[in-house]
């Protein structure tokens, strides 16, 4: 049987940075859910789908052929024969992954997918969803967090590194407003799993948070 570890919580809490460096550890596969999501983005940005549209949105989803890939343990996404990889992370995706992620046909399209993944390898598998809906029987799940603040802080400084200019307070604002719409729709929202453990990042170290996950899988007899 594989090993599932489950990582949720709400934008820049750390989550893929953590989860990596779990997985690297573990020699696990590292699954980036949101990543599965942008893809999406990208073909309902490029069908120029109606997002409001149900029916639009069930043509575009049925259509597409997401398959995901690892390269040397990263996660490739690979949108009707594309990697589209270097395409997920503009803020017109970023906008639309969040708003169309809130539809039950989007969903539904990835969950398959999502499990699959966790059957076939040992995963550390990170999201919105992971411990409640995804794998509601991962040995491990985490739910990561951090002050408001702090999460803005850190993707602020992201931008900033890869030399993209950039607003504090309009991040922040972009930031609320996504984890708003995550936490409150109706399908799948970001919540912690009853038997998740919950995991404030806002004063630890990057090294600290992956010790403690690993320390909670070693309780769990990993
Ligand atoms: O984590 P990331 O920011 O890459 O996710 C992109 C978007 O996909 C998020 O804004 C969130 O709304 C959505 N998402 C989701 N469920 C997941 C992972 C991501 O709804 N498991």
């Amino acid at each position: 049987m594989s090993f599932q570890i489950a990582i949720d919580g709400p934008a820049g809490a750390g989550k893929s940075t953590i989860a990596k460096l779990v997985a690297e550890r573990l020699s696990f596969i590292y699954v980036d859910t949101g990543a599965m999501y942008r893809a999406i983005a990208i073909g309902l940005l490029k069908a120029k789908a109606d997002i409001d549209r149900d029916s639009e949105l069930q043509k575009c989803c049925d259509e597409m052929d997401i398959t995901i890939e690892y390269h040397d343990g990263e996660q490739v996404v690979i949108l009707d024969g594309e990697n589209v990889n270097p395409l997920l992370r503009t803020e017109e995706v970023t906008e639309i992954a969040s708003k169309s992620s809130a539809n039950p046909i989007v969903r539904r399209r990835l969950l398959a997918l999502q499990r699959e993944l966790s059957t076939k390898y040992n995963v550390v598998m990170d999201g919105r969803d992971i411990g409640t809906v995804i794998l509601p029987n991962a040995q491990v799940k985490i739910f990561l967090t951090a002050r408001a603040e702090v999460r803005a802080k850190r993707r602020y400084l992201e931008f900033l590194e890869k030399g993209i200019p950039c607003d504090l307070e309009e991040i922040r604002r972009d930031m609320e407003d996504r984890d708003y719409r995550d936490i409150h729709r109706e399908i799948s929202p970001l919540k912690k799993a009853d038997d998740a453990v919950l995991v404030d990042a806002s004063e630890l170290t990057i090294e600290e948070v992956v010790e403690k996950v690993l320390s909670i899988c070693r309780e769990k007899g990993l």
